[in-house]
């Protein structure tokens, strides 16, 4: 065994959900840990993304890690969905009940982490120059983190504020009054746009690819509906773990929308139409293996929107054609009032696929081939490198000297989305090839497995973890066959993040295990039962 001792047994990046379940499963273990993040203060994803109308797509109550039922207990959400701020406070409020701030230093940025094969350690150096070691590196930098931005021409001249949605000014934009211009009409947009309409002089909405929106139907929490998720915590921790997207849903129980009678299926649709993405899971169990079943639920969801958008130019924009792509090939937004506010005056879409394509970013606005639009600002809703993005944002270099991005070129392999083989003694918190799912159920199932992963090495007094060759090739094999089985694969057509297929210069490619969560997580545990085979520990020579 290596005589040699590390600063830390464990560094990880990133303060999210995933830096805070790491430092309480390490610290429990006995181990010391380290989560640096670039950001001021703990929250990821919700300290990043602050912009207007921000909030969680999943609801509220299993939005949030369950290691401490004390926790669970203790804190009150106000409503069905949260908005950044407090899943934010939620987030300060675990850090400090739990006592985490020790073990994380904020404002710190890593710029590179090379693995050294003489003692097994990593090596971390941080962007003002300071270095540590560490026996085990662990990314929780997120799987939606590195934001996209567009290469528009001009765009340095713009004379106003210009950023993209995730890096909204923390210290607050007052857009009251002003003229303000957003590329892009994914998740962010639909959240960002109804709230901004309301006091922004006029909103204009630079618009490519129709969305399947689906609505949120936002509600406060009551004091009787607290009580009752407050009794049956255990409950709703266990549905979030036998649910195939992490959530704590009910099924279908088998029920498919090609064997159901048209009318029956009306009525099923219509009764489960209570919002989030429940709809989805709760009606049906073929919506999304079937292309049939799949072009049923599309249809149904073209009709509600079309219902609810006044302009019939502006529907002809916004809906999806059943031609254009299957549902849930896009990840669908979630809506609370997005279709509405192109009915205010002050709210204006163009359509910058088929119409006028933006030409460039001027010192004042934006020009398309047939318009020139003045703003004050420019929010770029552009979407984010997921999954890989942010591990390939600065080099993480591995036994063979090569770096993560080299490595993912052409595919990016993963076992389990946790590990990667030629990078021992890292992992990855929900990394490539991981289901997508209720976030904070997949982190904290990754975080156990990785601790417990650990913990053995510790116990059994190894050097090294090497993920085994064949097990990322087995387990990337398995994720593409899965995937090509589904309609999700379609996703590549229309620029889906879910395939890396929005961004230029990088094949689509597969990014995310669609067999199920709960399926993914009954692998996991089938692997930590069986002492991790896709694994191989090593002791070192003194
Ligand atoms: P997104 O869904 O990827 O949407 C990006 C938008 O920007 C698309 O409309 C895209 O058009 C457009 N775009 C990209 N590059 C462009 C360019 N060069 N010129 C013009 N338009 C361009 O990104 P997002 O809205 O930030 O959401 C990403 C994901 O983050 C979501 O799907 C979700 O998982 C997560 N998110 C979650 C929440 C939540 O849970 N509360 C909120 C926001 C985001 P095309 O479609 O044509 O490519």
């Amino acid at each position: 065994m290596t005589t040699q001792h590390p600063d830390f047994d464990v560094i990880a990046i990133g303060a999210g959900f995933a830096g805070l379940g790491l430092i309480h499963y390490i610290r429990e273990a006995g181990l010391s840990i380290r989560v640096f993040d670039r950001a001021a203060d703990v929250g990821g994803t919700w300290t990043w993304n602050r912009y207007p109308g921000s909030m969680t797509d999943s609801e509220s109550y299993y939005y949030c890690l369950t290691f401490s039922k004390e926790l669970l207990q203790e804190w009150s959400w106000t409503a069905r969905y949260p908005d950044w701020k407090e899943t934010h406070d939620y987030m300060r409020f675990v850090a400090d009940k739990c006592d985490m701030w020790p073990h994380i230093q904020l404002n710190t940025e890593i710029t590179s982490a090379e693995y050294q094969k003489d003692t097994g350690h990593w090596l971390v150096t941080t962007g003002n120059g300071d270095s540590f070691t560490c026996k085990y590196f662990i990314s929780g930098m997120g799987m939606i983190s590195e934001p996209v931005i567009p290469k528009i021409k001009g765009m340095e001249t713009f004379k106003g504020p210009l950023f993209h949605s995730s890096r909204w000014p923390q210290e607050g934009l007052d857009y009251a009054g002003k003229r303000v211009g957003i590329i892009g009409a994914g998740a962010t947009t639909v959240q960002m746009l109804p709230v901004m309409s309301k006091t922004a002089e006029s909103v204009t909405v630079f618009h490519r690819t129709s969305n399947f929106i689906l609505p949120a139907m936002q509600k406060p929490m009551t004091p009787e509906w607290e009580k009752e998720i407050k009794e049956n915590y255990d409950e709703i921790i266990a549905k979030c773990r036998n649910h195939v997207f992490g959530m704590a849903f009910d099924t279908a129980d088998g029920r498919k929308a090609v064997e159901t009678s048209p009318e029956e299926r009306q009525r099923i649709f219509e009764e489960k139409w209570v919002g989030s993405f429940r709809w989805v899971f709760e009606t049906f169990d073929d919506l999304l293996a079937d292309p049939e079943a799949n072009r049923m639920a599309s249809q149904f969801i073209i009709d509600k929107m079309k219902e609810r958008i006044e302009d019939p130019e502006i529907a002809e924009i916004l809906v999806p054609k059943l031609e254009d792509y299957p549902l849930f090939a896009k990840r669908p937004p979630l809506d609370h009032g997005y279709l509405e506010a192109y009915s205010r005056d002050n709210v204006h879409l163009v359509d910058i696929k088929d119409r006028e394509p933006i030409v460039e970013i001027t010192e004042t606005g934006v020009r398309t081939t047939e318009n020139e639009f003045e703003f004050d600002i420019i929010v770029l809703a552009t979407g984010f490198k997921a999954y890989t993005g942010a591990l390939e944002a600065f080099p993480i270099r591995g036994a063979k000297g090569q770096t993560l991005a080299e490595k993912w070129k052409d595919e990016s392999k993963s076992i389990m989305g946790v590990c990667v083989a030629d990078f021992p003694n890292m992992f990855m918190v929900t990394g490539p090839q991981a289901p997508f799912a209720n976030l904070p159920t997949s982190i904290e199932q990754n975080v156990i497995w990785i601790t417990n992963c650990i913990k053995k090495m510790e116990r059994e007094g190894y050097d090294v973890v090497k993920p085994r060759q064949d097990a990322e090739d087995a387990w990337t094999a398995h994720t593409a066959e899965i995937h090509d089985q589904t309609l999700m694969a379609e996703g590549g057509k229309v620029n889906s993040w879910m395939m890396g297929a929005n961004l230029e210069g990088k094949a689509p490619r597969v990014l995310i295990y669609f067999g199920g969560a709960n399926v993914y997580y009954d692998k996991m545990d089938e692997s930590a039962n069986q002492d991790y085979p896709e694994l191989e520990f090593e002791k070192l020579a003194v």
